[in-house]
């Protein structure tokens, strides 16, 4: 229709059909489809067990250019680009999105389903509750909290006798040890085959945490990361209970870290999380199917959707067919953390980087005015003007070019074509970003068009993807952490150095002594900029990046850097989108969500 409607009249207008009939269509078996309602439905992970000597598809990674508030719309040509490929090419293809958390939902976007006629269907559901995950995740971090808060009052009321008397009661005069205790027992060293023989020092040693208040990672017991994030990189259900178990919640007053296990916790957090392991198959509004699963925010975590729903996607769609999966933020980001963390941790090569942008958003990183979210556009965004256009060219899509083809993967550029764009614009931004390196650059239209409008961009894909590609990790994990930063800093943000401020020195050090030096690096940088500056579009120079604080997510499996002032709890802006949210209480129709 023109103009193109809302996103959600759009989403409202088009019935989707039954999970069980898309599951068939995709060739899941009865069994392996746990529905939630019509049009969502958990998927097993014994489907890996049945299909795992079928080959993989090819695995495609949207990024972007640098985000500026007048959107660029990566989650829209993932959508737009899968329905390209199965509803107009032909060719098996599956969308593994992350679930959005009720930050973007109530802050600033509103809802992360795509938009226009390229969009995941019901976008109600994939925006709000979809299968519980998150809840599980919300429940597990309140559990974690609950567990140390427990664990500090009874250490400090109880002597270490009685409290281990409790801990480990006995039954019938035989102590009975969990597994989990046990696997403490050994860490401390304490070898006992008959553990009702612990000597008092051994008992003290092993009921003690003594966690230091001052040194407990609060924030990130109630944030959302850490688990979001081992969610997203676990590869089994066992994976998944590992990285629980390895989480440090806090550390000791003799300065030893303490985990989940320490706390006894763990295997009641898998309990929490174990369908949330599960990935929800959906659909887009050309039926083509999507999982969703996972959302780990890019900056303090990885920002990728998970590897189990991508490792699923791809032996679903064999051989010739493709998976496409979205990077958070810019490709400085999102795509160096999918490479070095997610290929890391999954064993999995991507075959071609989609990178996507905008002739608006160019124009900014090519130095037109500041824009605020929401404020009426200056008319540099809607007049054609070509300098712009080409000096954002060659300075922020020509470095993401280059940071793709860092990890040895070619690039089709996929500019999302808005209705202020001009021809001569766009053929000038396909023009360079060809002479930048590109494989090829074409605009798509599957905003205004849906899947026919991006047929273009899917051959181009299909074309880039029968190609060798040559990937490469960027640093090689045994080098030392501060030279893993550096790498990243000069090689993908064009930074001359670092500069570790005296406690990210400390920590660095407190991390290497226990034994997480081989852990990947996740920048918690700011997304508005290549650099820690966000007001500083294009390409920086000339500016040596400073490192505030290193964080470790044992778990997960990363070491988090703070760059600059970034803030790891995102706040609401003045005016969050939950103003206009609400709902019709006769039709029972939500309305603000778009
Ligand atoms: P990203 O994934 O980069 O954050 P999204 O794909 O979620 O961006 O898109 C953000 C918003 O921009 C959505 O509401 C979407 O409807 C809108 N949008 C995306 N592409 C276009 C376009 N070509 N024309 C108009 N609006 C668009």
């Amino acid at each position: 229709l023109t103009p193109v409607p809302s996103d959600i009249e759009i989403s409202r207008a088009q019935i989707p059909k039954p999970v069980n009939q898309l599951a068939e269509e995709v060739g899941l078996l009865p069994e392996e489809l746990e529905a939630y309602g019509r049009s969502k439905a958990k998927v097993c992970l014994s489907l890996l067990d049945r299909l795992h000597t079928q080959p993989d598809g090819k695995y495609v990674l949207v990024a972007g250019i640098t985000p500026t508030p007048l959107g660029e719309g990566k989650s829209t040509v993932t959508i737009g680009l899968v329905q390209a490929l199965s509803a107009h090419l032909s060719l098996n293809s599956f969308a593994c999105l992350r679930q959005p958390s009720q930050g973007p939902t109530f802050g600033v976007k509103g809802g992360a389903a795509g938009g226009g006629y390229a969009q995941v269907i019901p976008m109600e559901e994939f925006n709000l509750h979809l299968t519980g995950d998150i809840h599980a995740i919300t429940a597990a971090n309140n559990l974690v909290a609950a567990a140390i808060d427990a664990r500090m009052l009874h250490e400090a009321t109880q002597s270490d006798k009685a409290l281990f008397n409790r801990l480990v009661p006995s039954v019938n005069g035989v102590r009975k040890f969990s597994p989990i205790q046990f696997s403490r027992l050994q860490r401390l060293g304490i070898d006992k085959t008959n553990p009702a023989s612990l000597t008092p020092e051994e008992v003290t040693s092993f009921v003690r945490l003594d966690l230091d208040p001052s040194k407990i990672t609060w924030q990130r017991v109630f944030d959302i990361y850490e688990i979001m994030a081992i969610l997203a990189l676990a590869d089994s259900l066992e994976d998944m209970k590992n990285r629980l178990a390895r989480m440090v919640v806090g550390t000791s007053r003799s300065g030893q870290p303490v985990t989940t296990e320490d706390l006894g916790v763990s295997g009641a957090l898998t309990v929490l999380m174990k369908d949330a392991i599960k990935p929800t198959l959906m659909q887009t509004l050309e039926g083509t199917p999507v999982f969703v699963h996972a959302g780990p925010f890019a900056n303090i975590a990885h920002g990728n959707s998970s590897v189990l729903a991508d490792k699923l996607a791809l032996k679903l769609v064999g051989r010739d067919g493709f998976v496409v999966t979205e990077a958070g933020f810019g490709a400085d980001i999102g795509m160096e953390k999918f490479f070095n963390i997610k290929c890391r941790a999954s064993g999995l090569r991507p075959n071609v980087v989609v990178l996507v942008a905008t002739i608006r958003a160019l124009k900014m990183h090519g130095g037109g005015p500041n824009v605020s979210a929401g404020a009426p556009l200056p008319k540099e965004y809607i007049d054609e003007n070509l300098s712009l256009v080409a000096a954002g060219c060659h300075s922020n899509l020509k470095k993401q070019i280059q940071i793709a083809h860092l990890f040895g993967i070619p690039v089709v550029v996929a500019l999302n074509v808005f209705k202020t764009d001009t021809q001569a614009e766009i053929d000038l931004v396909c023009e360079i970003a060809k002479g930048c390196g590109a494989s090829d650059a074409v605009p798509c239209n599957h905003w205004a068009q849906g899947g026919r409008g991006s047929i273009k961009l899917a051959q181009a894909v299909n074309e880039a993807a029968s190609r060798p590609s040559n990937f490469q990790f960027l640093y090689n994990i045994e080098m030392p952490i501060a030279d893993k930063i550096r790498t990243i800093a000069q090689k993908v943000y064009g930074a001359d150095d670092i500069e570790l401020s005296p406690a990210a020195k400390d920590k660095i050090d407190y991390y290497n002594q226990q034994g997480y030096g081989l852990l990947p690096i996740c920048m918690a940088k700011t997304h508005l900029s290549l650099s820690h500056m966000p007001d500083k579009k294009g390409a920086p120079t000339g500016f040596v990046l400073p490192i505030r604080d290193v964080r470790a997510s044992i778990g997960a499996g990363f070491i988090y850097p703070l760059v600059g002032t970034m803030s790891t709890m995102p706040g609401l802006p003045t005016r969050p989108c939950f103003y206009d949210i609400d709902l019709d209480p006769v039709t029972g129709e939500i309305t603000g969500l778009f």
